[in-house]
């Protein structure tokens, strides 16, 4: 269940806002959206969204607080858009039964919070209370097609409920069509299953049973049932279809996503945003090893193989902001080679293991961003064994050991994510190891058994996992 407007950033909760909405989490409630009211509140507000799970919050100038606001608040409510929690532009809209403001004052400001939802690509929450006409036609106004929102708290007829519909708008129901004399129902039922929301107004308009009392967002489940029945659905389903509306037009999976990544980054040690030190990694790549046999008499034969799965582990230290220097231990068995010898034509399993040490250097291009990408250059020793069966004495088999070096060369990225327990980079990145010899191997060409002369690298794709713990 989802809450779409509820002001409990409002003093009425200051007592026990943390029992508050742990009794929503209870009652079923996931997110709870709080619209703004005003400049004097935004940075409580925006404290109270980062503070407690689940909060998200609109950004904006309620009609009853628009008398004496200018362009320096639209350029604050502009900017801030960008906080993290904020899904919304609103509460804006008119409101001409409390007339705090004269009539052209609040047109202003509307249309202007209006302008500035399109530019920053948000929703709105509109209030609308005894001024149908005026806000219809300012949306029309400005609608071009990338307008969007709610009339939060609906309680139009349905011919206002086409309207809104028409402006392709939604709207969201709160405690009144619980009331006895509710006249909602036949806009409850009007109104297509994927265009309304629920909410409680908190802590206003509290649902019949406990109206007079304050509101609270453990009650928007009463707002759920009244719709269920008068839609003659299940409580259930009005809650998954809601709740998806909810995601769908406030964004709210991309927007958990990105506060998720954004309290681990709230936890910075120095000036550097993503501070990096010592770093162990780990290593998961898939290797093909891509060989040139030059074999006498018969010339050049190409072989490859694929889809070695390789695993390794290293250590990373930065030497600068920039420069990281990593050491790294990776170990692939290619099960994929078949060798015929002379007193063995018929090819065999010759499994050989490479086992592969490497010094690199990364040069960090945009350290300081919470994506990084690096090329990376260095070199490389590798430790061959070949033919690792369990009898190579005696099953006939060519067994030989060497040790290669090589030159490293390759491109990767990495994701910056602080936590409580260090920096945790997550990457990939796709290496190419160059044996810098050609090295003697026997191999086999039609049945039979030659020495070649093999040139070799290795293609190794890999993601990694490196972990810099606070020293
Ligand atoms: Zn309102
Ligand atoms: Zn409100």
């Amino acid at each position: 269940m989802i809450d779409t407007h509820a002001h409990i950033d409002t003093e009425a909760f200051d007592e026990d806002r943390a029992q508050m909405l742990e009794r929503a989490k209870q009652a079923g409630v996931e997110m709870i959206i709080i619209p703004s009211i005003g400049v004097e509140g935004f940075d409580n507000l925006q404290e109270i969204v980062e503070t407690y799970p689940g909060l998200y919050r609109g950004i904006g100038v309620h009609p009853h607080n628009v008398a004496n606001i200018t362009e320096v608040d639209m350029l604050r409510v502009e900017q801030e858009s960008s906080n993290t929690h904020v899904v919304a532009i609103g509460e804006i809209g008119l409101d001409y039964y409390y007339d705090f403001a004269p009539k052209d004052v609040q047109q202003l400001w509307f249309r202007r919070q209006l302008q500035i939802a399109k530019k920053v690509d948000l929703p709105v929450i509109i209030h609308n209370r005894e001024s149908d006409e005026d806000v219809l036609r300012i949306i029309t106004e400005e609608q071009d097609g990338t307008l969007r929102g709610v009339f939060h708290c609906f309680s139009g007829d349905t011919e206002i409920l086409q309207r809104c519909l028409d402006v392709g708008f939604h709207v969201s129901f709160t405690g009144n069509i619980t009331f006895k004399k509710s006249t909602m129902d036949d806009v409850v039922r009007q109104v297509p299953n994927d265009k309304f929301m629920i909410e409680t107004d908190s802590p206003y308009i509290t649902p019949v049973p406990f109206r007079g009392k304050r509101n609270e967002p453990s009650y928007v489940r009463f707002i759920a049932e009244k719709i269920a029945l008068i839609k003659n659905m299940s409580t259930d389903e009005v809650i998954t279809m809601t709740t998806n509306t909810a995601k769908k037009l406030f964004a709210l999976t991309v927007v958990t996503i990105l506060c998720a990544v954004n309290l681990f980054a709230q936890d910075d040690y120095d000036d550097h945003p993503y501070p990096k030190k010592l770093g162990l990694m780990f290593i998961g790549a898939t290797n093909t090893i891509v060989e040139a046999q030059e074999i006498a008499g018969i010339g050049t034969q190409p072989i490859s193989y694929n889809g070695i799965s390789s695993w390794g582990v290293g250590l990373n230290y930065a030497l600068s902001d920039k420069f990281i220097i990593e050491g790294a231990y990776v170990n692939s068995v290619n099960n994929k080679v078949t060798v015929a010898t002379q007193d063995n034509p018929k090819p065999q399993a010759n499994p050989n293991t490479h086992q592969t040490v490497e010094l690199v250097a990364k040069y960090l291009l945009n350290p300081y961003s919470r994506v990084v990408f690096y090329p990376t250059v260095g070199g490389s020793v590798f430790f061959n064994d070949y033919n690792i069966g369990d009898k190579p004495e005696t099953n006939g088999l060519p067994q030989k050991s060497n040790t290669i070096p090589g030159v490293v060369i390759g491109f990767g990225f990495f994701a910056n994510i602080n936590t409580p327990y260090g920096l945790i980079a997550p990457g990939a990145e796709w290496r190419v190891d160059f044996y810098l010899t050609t090295e003697d191997k026997q191999t086999s060409y039609k049945g039979k058994a030659y020495n070649a002369n093999v040139s070799t690298f290795f293609s190794l794709p890999r993601i990694t996992l490196t972990w810099y713990p606070k020293l």
